[in-house]
C-alpha cells in the first residue's frame, strides 16, 4: 500500500536566491556549502557542479578574505547554481562579497555586532536586491545575550530577531533565518519558537552534527522532526565528510518526505537473513554505487531469496532476488529473467534503465516467457531444501530443550 501524505506548510513570505526560490509554498530547497579555498576558482568551481549534480539548489562559499571575494567574482558567472557568500567578523567583505554579484549573504550576528555595519551591510543589500540570511550559531552567540539568557531557544531568537530589527531600521526584509545548534533538542524548540514569532522562511540545519552516520542521524532528527511540522523552507546537512554526501542527504531526506519529487533511485534491499542466497549487503553496496549518479526516478529492489524477495518487495518497480547461483529480475513482483549470479547488479541496472525508457507495461510484455516457472522451480526447491524454517530456530529451540531437560 503507498500513503501519500501532505505535510500543511507553513505560511512565509518569499525571497529569490538568484533565480530561486525559497518559502511563499516554493519547494524546500537543498544547500550545501564547499570546502575548497574559494580564491581557488576552477577548484571551487569543480566543487559547486559536482554539488549541484548530487542535488544542490544553491551553495554556500566562505568570504573570508579579499582573496576570495575576488574569486566569488569570477565563481558566480560561471556557476550553475545561486552562490551564498558566507561571512563572519568582517562587514567590509560581506560588501566586498556584494560587488562580487553574490544572489545571497549569509551574516552571523553573533560576530558583525555594530550596528552601523549591519545597517550598512543591509542598505547595500537593499539598492542591490540581494537577500541576506541572519545564520544565528549557538556556538557563537552574541556574548550579551548569551550571559543574560544561556544558551537557550530564547537566545537564538532573540539574536535572530535582533537582526532583523536593525535591519528593519534600514527599511530591509529580504531575509532568511537559520538558528542552528549541535544539540537537536535545542535546536527544534528554537526553530519552532522562530516560527510562532516571524514569517521569514527558515533554512534548517543542525549545526557541526560530525562525521557520518551519526551525524546523519542527528541532521536528520533536527530536520526531519521540524519539516514534518511544516516547518523549513531550505536546509543543509552539516556533516564532516565530503559535501557531496551533504546534498545527496538533503536530496534524499525530501525525496523520502514526499517534498521533491524524485529524481534519483529509491534502492530498498532486504536486512538477509538464513534463507538469502547471496550476500545481501555486498550486492545492494554494488548496486546502489551503479545506480548512484543516474536520474532514474523508480524504486529498485535487493531481495537475498526468491522465497520470499519478490513477493516483499512487490510494490517496488523493480527488483532482483536470489536462488540457486541465480538472479530473478522481476518488476511489480513478477519474475520477468533469470540471470546467472554475477550478472544481478548489471542486469539491475540495464532494466532500470529500459523500464524508465519504455514504461512498465512495456517491460512485463517482453518478459522472457520461461521465467516465471523457472523462479517457480527455484522456489520450490529452496523451500525443500531449507524446509519453512529457514533460520533453523525450531531445531535450535529443540536442541535448547534437550540440554536443559526441557
Ligand atoms: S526471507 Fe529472503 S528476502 Fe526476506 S530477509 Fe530473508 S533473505 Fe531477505
Amino acid at each position: 500500500m503507498t500513503v501519500t501524505t501532505s505535510y500543511p506548510r507553513r505560511p512565509t513570505r518569499q525571497i529569490m536566491v538568484g533565480d530561486v526560490p525559497v518559502g511563499g509554498g516554493a519547494p524546500v530547497t537543498v544547500q550545501s556549502m564547499t570546502i575548497t579555498k574559494t580564491a581557488d576558482v576552477e577548484g571551487t568551481l569543480a566543487q559547486i557542479y559536482a554539488l549541484a549534480g548530487a542535488g544542490a539548489d544553491i551553495v554556500r562559499c566562505t568570504c573570508n578574505e579579499v582573496e576570495a571575494a575576488e574569486g566569488l567574482a569570477r565563481i558566480v558567472p560561471r556557476s550553475p547554481v545561486p552562490i551564498v557568500a558566507d561571512i563572519h567578523f568582517q562587514y567590509r567583505l560581506a560588501l566586498a562579497a556584494l560587488e562580487a554579484g553574490v544572489h545571497c549573504l549569509r551574516l552571523n550576528p553573533g560576530n558583525i555586532r555594530k550596528p552601523e555595519h549591519i545597517k550598512a551591510v543591509a542598505t547595500e543589500a537593499k539598492d542591490r536586491g540581494v537577500p541576506i540570511r541572519i545564520g544565528v550559531n549557538a556556538g557563537s552567540l552574541d556574548p550579551d545575550i548569551e550571559a543574560r539568557l544561556g544558551v537557550t531557544p530564547e537566545a537564538l531568537v532573540e539574536s535572530a530577531t535582533r537582526e532583523l530589527a536593525y535591519f528593519q531600521e534600514v527599511g530591509f526584509d529580504d531575509v532568511k533565518i537559520s538558528v542552528k545548534a549541535s544539540n537537536v533538542p535545542l535546536m527544534v524548540e528554537a526553530y519552532r519558537m522562530l516560527a510562532d514569532t516571524v514569517d521569514h522562511p527558515l533554512h534548517l540545519g543542525v549545526t557541526e552534527a560530525g562525521p557520518p552516520p551519526g551525524g546523519l542521524v542527528k541532521a536528520t532528527a533536527g530536520i526531519a522532526t521540524l519539516l514534518l511540522e511544516g516547518i523549513g523552507d531550505t536546509l543543509r546537512y552539516s556533516l564532516t565528510a565530503d559535501p557531496v554526501e551533504e546534498a545527496r542527504a538533503g536530496r534524499q531526506l525530501l525525496e523520502a518526505l514526499g517534498l521533491r519529487e524524485r529524481k534519483g533511485v529509491d534502492l530498498i534491499a532486504c536486512p538477509s537473513c538464513g534463507r538469502a542466497e547471496v550476500d545481501v549487503i555486498k550486492v545492494a553496496s554494488e548496486a546502489q554505487a551503479a545506480l548512484a549518479e543516474r536520474e532514474l526516478p523508480i524504486q529498485v529492489a535487493v531481495m537475498g531469496c526468491v522465497v520470499n524477495g519478490p513477493g516483499e518487495a512487490r510494490s517496488a518497480d523493480l527488483g532482483i532476488a536470489a536462488g540457486r547461483h541465480r538472479g530473478h529480475l522481476f518488476i511489480r513482483g513478477e519474475v520477468v529473467r533469470v540471470v546467472p549470479e554475477d550478472e544481478m547488479v548489471a542486469a539491475l541496472v540495464e532494466e532500470a534503465e529500459r523500464l524508465v525508457k519504455e514504461g512498465v507495461e512495456a517491460r512485463l510484455a517482453a518478459r522472457d516467457d520461461s521465467a516465471a516457472a523457472e523462479a517457480a522451480a527455484d522456489r520450490a526447491a529452496l523451500l525443500d531444501q531449507q524446509g519453512l524454517d529457514a533460520n533453523r530456530s525450531e531445531q535450535r529451540v529443540e536442541l535448547i530443550r534437550k540440554r536443559t531437560g526441557g
